[in-house]
């Protein structure tokens, strides 16, 4: 087997399983009870906290435990709607974020909201002086994502978060792609809130976090118990979240090596297909993207045939986005980037991950070649450009 698609999900890393397991068997206590037993479970769950807080740089109280990422993201859209209500109900947006941001936009717009969806440029980045334009006075969020899981372009969060701080306007990213592989400061980045989520660094699925900065006013999102100082009701999800914690670490540790070696890896994945396969092209920023991501089309052939071809090899990589694949759609992101349809229809996304080596990614552009062709002996019209 030969897992090319991390940005789906990754493997829970072995010590992190090796963490988790105690408390699914004698460390079962629930972290709310009073006695020993149970305020054990707790300092677990602190420990847990504060080596997220140390990771990004803001104090352990600013973390909130969360079912993942979507609940992160739904989370800082409904909470920061409803907490500053009383401000306004428009709210800024792009056009290729992530569904757990678009969907929750088109909640809140049906809730009365306003939501202004920014364009991208032709390699997926928001621009500057189109968020300032689209600023109002009732505007209350700003939400974009800090890199996309399709193209993997990183934003310039830094620059657009400024914007929302100067005309004092809550900014959130979405950065789930992008923490294991940024390093983030939220003392210099003047973002409010992160989302983030576990099972894409390595970590368990089911469990993710919500940086809220101190002040942010932003309204509770479970109701019930008085978990997460109030703000998320219910019983942790206590494995999950020490696996959380032993995942952050293993992704600081390890960062720069890490990097590294993927982008080696990538660099050569992106000069081999553009040297080797005719009618290929790569999508989105070259310069700004994220260490593992190569989205690909080609012309000529359905992604989906490919990746079947792939899947009977043992070969897992995936068309434009996970979300889209089960429609038949163009995704959004490559329609928002202007790709055009013939192209389109013939992306994959390749992401790498850090169990990969140099040989696997040689062996598979080799095959991916072959394949490309292959299936190109399909169609008609490559046959007509060809001659
Ligand atoms: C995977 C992903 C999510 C959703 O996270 P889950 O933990 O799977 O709910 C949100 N945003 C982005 C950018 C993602 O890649």
């Amino acid at each position: 087997m030969l897992y090319l698609d991390h940005a789906a999900t990754t493997a829970t890393h072995p010590d992190v399983i090796d963490e988790m397991m105690p408390f699914f068997g004698e460390l079962y206590a629930n972290p709310s009870s009073s006695y020993e037993f149970g305020t054990d479970a707790k300092l677990m769950l602190e420990k847990a906290r504060i080596r997220i807080s140390d990771s990004i740089h803001c104090e352990p109280e600013e973390i909130f435990f969360t079912s993942g990422g979507t609940e992160a993201d739904n989370w800082a859209l409904v909470g920061a709607a409803e907490g500053c209500r009383k401000k306004g109900k428009h709210i800024i947006t792009s056009c290729i974020e992530h569904h757990a941001v678009l969907r929750s936009c088109e909640y809140l717009a049906s809730r009365g909201y306003e939501i202004t969806y920014l364009p991208v440029d032709s390699e997926g980045f928001v621009h500057a002086g189109q968020l300032e334009q689209a600023i109002r006075p009732d505007t209350i969020l700003i939400s974009i994502m800090y890199a996309n899981n399709e193209i993997g372009t990183i934003q310039p969060v830094d620059q657009l978060a400024e914007i929302a701080r100067r005309h004092g306007i809550l900014f959130h990213t979405d950065a789930v792609q992008a923490y294991m592989h940024q390093k983030i400061d939220v003392r210099e980045l003047s973002v409010d809130m992160l989302s983030a989520s576990a099972h894409k660094f390595y970590g368990p699925k089911g469990v993710g976090f919500l940086y809220v900065r101190k002040g942010s006013g932003i309204a509770p999102f479970l109701h019930g118990g008085g978990q997460e100082r109030k703000q998320r009701a219910g019983t942790e999800n206590v494995a999950g979240i020490v696996g959380m914690g032993k995942a952050v670490s293993l992704a600081e540790k390890n960062r720069e090596a890490t990097q590294k070696r993927i982008l080696e890896m990538r660099n050569y994945l992106i000069e081999a297909i553009q040297r080797d396969i005719p009618y290929s092209r790569i999508n989105g920023s070259i310069q700004q993207r994220l260490a593992g991501n190569v989205n690909v089309s080609f012309r000529f052939l359905e992604g989906e045939s490919l990746i079947i071809l792939l899947d009977m090899e043992g070969i897992y990589v995936s068309a434009g986005s996970a979300c889209s694949s089960g429609e038949k759609t163009i995704s959004h992101v490559l329609q928002s980037i202007g790709l055009p349809e013939e192209w389109a229809r013939g992306t994959i996304r390749i992401t790498l991950g850090e169990e990969n080596t140099m040989e696997e990614i040689r062996f598979f552009v080799r095959r991916l070649g072959q394949l490309v062709s292959q299936l190109r002996e399909f169609s008609d019209e490559y046959l007509y450009n060809k001659n």
